[in-house]
């Protein structure tokens, strides 16, 4: 069996380890990789959800804070607030920054950032074949009002610096027009027996990837059926700023909507079937009607038993869906 699963970083990379955990020895999973929320900052390339996925399924991750690195030290942080460096509020930790020294240094040398990718994921082996979304320059930017200005701003600037406590009047994918999905990409949607959507963010994690020119006409014309899992339990996003951008586009912060957002893939849109958690099952029914199968089972990841089982059941139900097409 072929899983691909498209993926941000923290509710992303979690749902991946289920999956990893959920196949048998001769499945294979392949991850496509927001990497829209990726900044230039002090000259170095940071790609913070394939670092998250990567450091995650590597043994590399602080679980506690869910991104950067065990052990971190911040020195150079501190030394660059101490020049009163102006975007020192960004999260560099001392060890993470190799791994930004080293995917610059090869960028610079001409390497794409998939190259890149999978030199760095020699050294973690991760277990799946990690797939930047594209190999081009894509950053989201939150159009916002700082201090009564309207601003566009970086969206690493949005959520690390304000906190997500500005307000959302629209979200800009700089670059995106020029972007496409790498051959690798397009092989795994192609070639895959499932493909799975991870509880990730619907505007900032799974909305870009997608509005690769070509990945929806790809996944339209996948044999694979798909499947996302709801990351809005309850009508909150478990963790995050979900909400706040759902908020801001005029989507409400349910379960549904997101479904309904993403849309039925009968009809032109991304899905075959939709997983919400259990105390959303009255849901079920009006996604059903908009065309979209879905199913309640428990998608908190609460621990590894609890990611696996979700991963068991995403699997479960696109392959009772495959059956059907
Ligand atoms: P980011 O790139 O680090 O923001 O991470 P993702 O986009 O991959 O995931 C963020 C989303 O994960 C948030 O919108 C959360 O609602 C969702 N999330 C976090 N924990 C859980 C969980 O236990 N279950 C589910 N279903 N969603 C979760
Ligand atoms: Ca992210």
């Amino acid at each position: 069996m072929r899983v691909t699963v498209l993926a941000g970083g923290f509710g992303g990379s979690k749902f991946i380890s289920g999956v990893r955990s959920a196949i048998g020895p001769d499945d294979e999973i392949s991850v496509i990789a927001n990497t829209a929320d990726d900044l230039w900052i002090f000259g170095v390339r940071v790609s913070p959800d394939l670092d998250t996925i990567m450091y995650t399924l590597g043994g590399g991750i602080d679980p506690e804070r869910g991104w950067g690195r065990t052990d971190e030290t911040w020195n150079a942080k501190d030394e660059l607030a101490a020049y009163g460096e102006p975007q020192a509020w960004f999260g560099l930790g001392d060890r993470d920054l190799a791994t930004h020294l080293v995917r610059t240094a090869r960028l610079r040398d001409g390497r794409t950032l998939s190259e890149v990718t999978a030199e760095l994921c020699e050294r973690w082996q991760p277990g799946v074949r990690l797939l930047p979304m594209t190999d081009d320059e894509v950053e989201t930017h939150i159009v916002t009002t700082v201090d009564g200005r309207e601003e566009v701003i970086h969206f690493q600037e949005f959520w690390i610096k304000h906190r997500a406590a500005v307000p959302v009047l629209g979200v800009e994918l700089h670059g995106i027009e020029a972007a496409s999905p790498t051959p690798e990409v397009l092989a795994a949607i192609d070639e895959a027996d499932v493909v799975l959507l991870a509880p990730s963010n619907p505007i900032v994690s799974i909305g870009p990837i997608v509005a690769v020119p070509g990945m929806r006409d790809a996944l339209a014309a996948a044999r694979a059926p798909i499947v996302g899992v709801s990351p809005i339990i309850g009508g909150a996003a478990v963790r995050g700023m979900a909400d706040q951008l759902l908020d801001g586009l005029g989507i409400e912060t349910s379960a549904s909507a997101v479904a309904r957002h993403l849309g039925a893939r009968v009809d032109g849109g991304l899905l075959d079937g939709w997983l919400v958690d259990t105390q959303d099952a009255r849901e079920v029914e009006p996604i059903e009607s908009a065309r979209i199968a879905a199913r309640s089972v428990p998608l908190f990841m609460n621990d590894a038993a609890t990611t696996q089982q979700l991963a068991v059941d995403a699997i479960a139900f696109a392959t009772e869906l495959r059956a059907r097409r």
